[in-house]
């Protein structure tokens, strides 16, 4: 049977962490303090920024949730950002994506001051990674590595494939995994015979955004199988491609008339030695992350 990394117990015991450090720090007169930068009325982000801040304050870290207008000029989120990176009492600064199209994104996320970029998407952490310098390190990747980590999943001299190459997910992964001495492929979109390289795999990272891409015959036997995607699928033929005759997801979709699943097929964690859910996997631990990160930043900051 295979083993389910467990990322909603992963993520409690980080977040237990953090709230011991934010206690430590706040009895110095510390208080980590995160700004949240949320444009327009973007469904999906206001849960995610909701989240955010609801974790903030579970962990005792002050947040503050700004929310400009979908009619924001790139000019006046460089003003906000100049504002929010000389504020003492704010150590993070996020600004969720995606944003309007007439808002140069690029331009907005070099303005972060990288010391407060919590997310690691500057391009002077993304350095500092790739150079093996403390880093903000960006949330998700830096959670698929806790989720080995603190699985026992051995890393060292093991071949991890990723597949995916972006900066925000697929790249640091690789980069981070070879931190700690894995020999990294990485794969993406023009790869050929993906197949072949996949089934090489002793861990197996997917990051592509396609549902249930990475099927059983792409897999090694035993192989430890880590699923970053985050796809919600609606169309029943789709469902029936993933999950014919599982009962549970039968029920959440007939409720929701949706559910969620990864760029893993269901079937292929049938063959694995250990994987991670969708959900309850990775992406419970991309917030804890994110606190850490604040907190880090806080620390970091001040010299200590
Ligand atoms: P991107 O779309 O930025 O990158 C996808 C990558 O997958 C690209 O490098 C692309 O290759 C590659 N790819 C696409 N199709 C194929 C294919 N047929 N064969 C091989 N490679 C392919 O996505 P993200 O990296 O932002 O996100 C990846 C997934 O992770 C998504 O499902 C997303 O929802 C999820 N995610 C989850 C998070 C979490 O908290 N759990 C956080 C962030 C993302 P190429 O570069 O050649 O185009």
């Amino acid at each position: 049977m295979p083993r389910v990394l467990d990322g909603v117990a992963i993520a409690a015991d980080i977040k237990r962490e953090v709230s011991e450090e934010v206690k430590k720090l706040t009895e110095r007169g510390i208080r980590p303090g995160l700004a949240v930068v949320l444009v327009g009325n973007v469904a999906a982000s206001e849960i995610y920024v909701r989240d955010k801040a609801a974790a903030c304050a579970e962990l005792g870290i002050y947040s503050e949730v700004i929310t400009p207008p979908a009619s924001v000029t790139t000019i006046e989120m460089l003003e906000l950002l100049t504002i929010l990176n000389g504020r003492d009492d704010i150590d993070g600064i996020l600004v969720q994506l995606p944003l309007p199209k007439h808002v140069d994104t690029k331009i907005l996320l070099d303005a972060v001051d990288p010391s407060k970029d919590v997310d690691g998407f500057h391009p002077i952490n993304a350095g500092r990674l790739m150079a093996g310098r403390p880093a903000l390190e960006p949330c998700t990747p830096a959670g698929v590595i806790e989720i080995l980590k603190r699985s026992d999943i051995p890393i060292a001299g093991q071949h991890a494939v990723v597949v995916g190459r972006s900066d925000i997910v697929g790249k640091p992964a690789a980069m981070l995994l070879l931190h700690q001495n894995a020999t990294v492929t990485i794969c993406h979109s023009r790869t050929r015979d993906l197949g072949a390289i996949t089934r090489q795999a002793d861990i197996l990272v997917a990051a592509i955004g396609v549902p249930g891409f990475i099927t059983a015959k792409m897999v090694k036997p035993g192989a430890t199988l880590v699923d970053v995607g985050m796809n919600r699928i609606s169309e029943r033929a789709e469902f029936e491609r993933l999950f014919a005759g599982n009962e549970k997801r039968e029920a959440i979709f007939a409720k929701r008339g949706s559910t969620l699943v990864g760029d893993i097929h269901p079937s292929a964690f049938e063959v694995s030695g250990a994987y991670t859910p969708v959900p309850g996997g990775v992406g419970k631990l991309t917030i804890a992350m994110l606190m850490a990160n604040t907190v880090r930043a806080a620390k970091m900051r001040r010299g200590l």
